[in-house]
């Protein structure tokens, strides 16, 4: 063996050695139908031209430029692309190269607009439970998964942390969804009370929550009531569109479809769709004046930020997604794959709740559909379908800990944006014969 430090040491993995359309081809001539985009990330397939082309052209052009000495076309072009179809307010670009790296910056941004209006007192950060935002320890402070957290607890900065909006485990018998999306989000109210609004600097939320839950989409007016909490108390918004960003739910970004704009928003995955690794931190007028009219020195940077390359392909792969008219096919290929799930699923006694928005769905897995009882998480149910289902040659994204970080089980859905019938096909049959064989085993 090679002296790589894989992710799982005890497990040998096949070497993909192409691309082609949807699928990763492995050493022995294997297809994998890339059915969750490796994580969110892969929304054009793996062979895009378009993008590979940009990308070939900036390298032959200039691979780098460090930017702290120059800015460059390509970082300019994106930024005005993004600005362009993002949520109106929403205005400058700060680029970094992944999404726990937007985070670590968007934590930072919001305690230095702060300090540069001398609300030298706000410092404290809001965050869910069961929310994921990163691994890096600012990142992984502020997300709320028990089971990733709890090995480098010693280490996390304190942050405090609400109960998510989980309507299939939370919403009351008979309450509206509109009624439940305002309860659920009145839980920031009490906690921004409990700790004291003159010390609370941000409140951090996945609009669609992806890996840690499965594809939970904020109930109708959580997020409008939200916005109107962080404005009374002074306290900014920062959304992580890290996964369900960049045209995964059906809109360019997310919160489109809440109709609210945050002063911090958290991009990555699908903006390089894997062809360069590339985030971005945006923020609205209002934040960048208090530093612009400040200090004017974000005290923050990574060397790669802005890198041309990365910045040459997030241009190709979001210009390629809006010219090809591809949250078109997202949006359609949604209807289609949650029907053909629900037909097949629908009735599965193992299968509590089949959801999500655009090309991100999720099925979680419970022992007894009646009770919603989970699956013990000795079985490692998600473990076994991950496996089975690879075998199979369905990539997918099934975790564990989706009701609390330790219980409960689900598989998540992120196919690539260009997916057609003969698709949507494949990863239902694909996925049915792993069921049926993971759950064969366990009686
Ligand atoms: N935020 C969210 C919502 C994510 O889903 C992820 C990764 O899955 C991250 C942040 C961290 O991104 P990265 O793995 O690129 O650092």
């Amino acid at each position: 063996m090679g002296h790589v430090f894989p992710r799982h040491t005890k497990t040998n993995l096949p070497t993909a050695v192409s691309g082609e359309g949807c699928y990763i081809i492995d050493q022995n001539g294997k297809h994998y139908f890339d059915g969750s985009g490796g994580a969110a990330v892969s929304c054009l397939g793996h062979s895009d031209q378009t993008v590979q082309e940009a990308i070939k052209k900036q390298t032959d052009q200039l691979a780098f430029a460090h930017s702290g000495f120059f800015t460059t076309e390509p970082a300019e072009k994106l930024a005005d692309l993004l600005v362009a179809n993002a949520p109106k307010g929403i205005d400058r670009v700060y680029y970094v190269s992944g999404g726990s790296e937007a985070v670590e910056a968007a934590l930072k941004l919001a305690r230095q607009y702060h300090l540069e209006r001398g609300d030298k007192d706000r410092s404290h950060v809001i965050a869910r439970w069961q929310s994921y935002h990163g691994n890096t320890i600012g990142a992984l402070s502020a997300g709320g998964n028990k089971w990733r957290r709890e090995p480098f607890m010693p280490m996390l900065v304190p942050m405090s942390h609400i109960d998510p909006c989980y309507p299939y485990r939370d919403q009351q018998e008979g309450e509206s969804d509109e009624a439940y999306g305002v309860r659920a989000a009145n839980r920031l109210e009490e906690e921004i009370l409990k700790i004291g609004p003159e010390k609370v600097s941000a409140f951090i939320c996945e609009p669609v929550v992806g890996a840690t839950m499965g594809a939970v989409a904020a109930a109708p007016g959580y997020l409008k009531r939200i916005r109107e909490i962080c404005n009374q108390y002074g306290v900014l918004l920062i959304l992580d569109e890290v996964m369900c960003g960049m045209g995964r739910t059906g809109t360019l970004f997310a919160c489109e479809h809440d109709g609210v704009t945050p002063d911090i928003l958290c991009i990555a995955k699908g903006l390089g769709a894997g062809y360069q690794p590339i985030g971005a931190m945006l923020c609205s007028r209002k934040i960048y004046n208090a530093i612009e009219n400040g200090s004017g020195f974000f005290q923050h940077g990574h060397t790669y930020q802005g890198h041309p390359t990365a910045c040459a392909a997030g241009y190709a792969v979001i210009s390629t997604m809006l010219e090809r008219n591809l949250l078109d096919n997202v949006n359609k290929r949604s209807e289609q794959l949650m029907q053909a799930l629900t037909d097949a699923f629908g009735q599965h006694p193992f299968v509590g709740d089949i959801r999500g928005r655009g090309l991100f769905i999720a099925i979680e897995l419970v022992k007894d559909r009646e009770t919603k009882t989970p699956f013990d998480p000795k079985l490692a149910v998600h473990a076994k379908i991950k496996k089975t289902a690879f075998e199979n040659g369905l990539i997918c994204y099934p975790m564990p800990g989706t009701i609390d970080g330790k219980n409960g089980d689900h598989v998540l859905l992120a196919p690539p944006f260009i997916i057609q019938d003969e698709h949507i096909a494949e990863i239902v049959e694909k996925l049915s014969a792993s069921f049926s064989s993971v759950f064969d085993t366990l009686g």
